[in-house]
């Protein structure tokens, strides 16, 4: 049973979001990653378009 689940995503609300894992999705509309840590708190990395972490912001 997942108790987090991502269903949406937080920065553009597209629902076309991928798993990674239990802790890790990604929108593949706007490429956001979202991870969320073992203290519930919920980051969004940008990535730039080589993968390279641009920013990280808690959102949760
Ligand atoms: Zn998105």
């Amino acid at each position: 049973m997942k108790k987090q689940e991502v269903k949406y995503c937080p920065i553009c609300q597209s629902k076309n979001m991928g798993v990674l894992t239990k802790q890790n999705y990604f929108c593949r509309d706007c490429y956001v990653e979202i991870v969320i840590t073992k203290k519930k708190a919920i980051y969004a990395n940008f990535n730039s378009a080589d993968g390279i972490k641009v920013k990280s912001i808690k959102i949760g």
